[in-house]
């Protein structure tokens, strides 16, 4: 079975290559020429760890890419869509990329056709945007084409991992013929399956960044309040994470989320619920603590170094986690505005973003080691946990962590946390 790929961004690019890798033909698709020509270079247009050792391993025998998004629907018979869904000015989801996309499919299927939904959708979007645009140009649910929701769940940084073992697959339809076709695409996952209708399919997906997005803005608000009282909050959260209740992951306090999904999905969550009546108080908070999490450090140093103006303050890490270049809603780029604003003389460096983050601040600078980061700053910041930090010499410069870097070893000598 032949399959495509439309959008071969973060999460396109991943499924496209692990399909190829688990055997099948996949012709990937994007606008982007560059990203189409990179990846039949063999060139990651991103960077994902062992995503140029596969691309090498795949590409041209299992996958190609190509700009030609109609030509990939006629070649293939099952189409993962998976283009952006971006945050519109006020948390709303944008349908933008996958109306665009479906308005092009329904032009050219001639034979039946099953669109698996792997884009982030609020509720209805599968039922009453995917399968009416179909409709609405005369296609047959069912007999011409089928859909099923497939939520993506990979992390950054370990994204290839996550493809070939999954924790579960979320499969939503109301197509029995096609979730078949899928669960048979997927059948070498030893995982659980979930099958659902596809409102359930979307929902799950919400919900499980909005819960992850939640215990990052507990465990900040518990530190922020351990900070007051002198308190290591990390102590607390090892003690309260050897609950098996509680477990131990996404309970390391810091500068907040980012990221191009929990920010926006949990915005796209409160937009939607209000616009159904109803008050999301929990959510709102959750977004409320995150957006003043980069302050705190911006507080903490005015308190320990300040005044901030005229200071020359070396920022590690750009992106908003480590193992990724990806810098979307980032809080580095946050702190980098506050600290602009105080007139701080910024000097910068991160080992996968430098490109991105000169496009947005050309005039800052930007050093080519961590080490230069320190030589050249009176205070620095940790704003990225990657892991190659920890080996640096701070000799005396004061730190102050926001990433919570050295949670398990040897703090530098002149070493502040966030929250400990
Ligand atoms: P991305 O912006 O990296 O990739 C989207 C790609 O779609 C881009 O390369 C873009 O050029 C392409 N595109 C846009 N319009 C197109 C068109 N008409 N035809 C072909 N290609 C087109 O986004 P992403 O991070 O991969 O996220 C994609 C979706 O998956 C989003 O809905 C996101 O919320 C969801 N998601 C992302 C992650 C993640 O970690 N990044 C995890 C789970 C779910």
């Amino acid at each position: 079975m032949k399959l495509s790929v439309v959008g071969l961004g973060y999460v396109g690019l991943i499924q496209a290559a692990g399909m190829a890798k688990l055997g099948y033909e996949v012709i990937g698709t994007d606008i982007d020429k560059e990203k189409v020509d990179n990846i039949n270079n063999r060139v990651p247009p991103i960077y994902e760890k062992g995503l140029k050792e596969l691309l090498d391993e795949i590409v041209p025998r299992k996958l190609t890419a190509t700009q030609d998004l109609k030509k990939a629907i006629k070649e293939s018979e099952v189409t993962f869509i998976c283009v952006g869904t971006p945050s519109k000015r006020q948390g709303e989801m944008s349908l933008h990329q996958l109306e665009n996309v479906l308005k092009q499919i329904s032009t050219v299927l001639d034979k039946y056709h099953v669109f698996v939904i792997k884009s982030t959708v609020v509720p209805g979007t599968c039922e009453n945007v995917v399968i009416k645009t179909m409709e609405n140009a005369g296609k047959r649910y069912k007999v011409d084409f089928s859909v099923v929701m497939n939520p993506e769940f990979l992390r950054e940084g370990e994204a290839i991992e996550d493809f070939f073992a999954p924790d579960r697959v979320v499969l939503g339809s109301s197509d029995e013929k096609a979730l078949s076709i899928v669960k048979m695409l997927y059948s070498e996952f030893k995982c659980p399956f979930v099958e659902s209708g596809f409102k359930e399919a979307e929902m799950i997906k919400y919900a499980s960044n909005a819960f992850l997005a939640t215990k990052i803005s507990f465990i900040n608000e518990i530190g922020n309040i351990s900070k007051i009282y002198g308190i290591d909050a990390n102590v607390v959260a090892k003690g309260m994470g050897l609950d098996k209740r509680i477990n131990p992951h996404f309970l390391r306090s810091g500068i907040g989320f980012g990221g191009s999904c929990f920010p926006k999905d949990v915005s796209a969550l409160v937009y939607k619920a209000t616009e159904l009546g109803y008050n999301p108080r929990l959510m709102r908070s959750v977004l409320d603590v995150n957006r003043d999490q980069p302050l705190k450090l911006i507080e903490l140093l005015d308190r320990s170094a300040g005044p901030i103006k005229g200071k020359k303050i070396g920022l590690l890490g750009l992106t908003f986690k480590s193992g990724t270049d990806d810098i979307r809603e980032s809080p580095a780029l946050l702190t980098i505005k506050e600290l602009l604003m105080e007139e701080a003389k910024l000097c910068i460096y991160d080992p996968k973003a430098m490109d991105k983050v000169q496009k947005i601040f050309p005039h800052l600078t930007y050093e080519k080691t961590g080490q230069d980061v320190i030589k050249n700053s009176e205070v620095v910041l940790i704003l990225t946990e990657w892991p190659q930090f920890r080996e640096l010499d701070f000799g005396n410069k004061l730190v102050i962590d926001g990433k919570n870097l050295f949670y398990d070893g040897k703090r530098p000598k002149n070493y502040m946390g966030i929250c400990w």
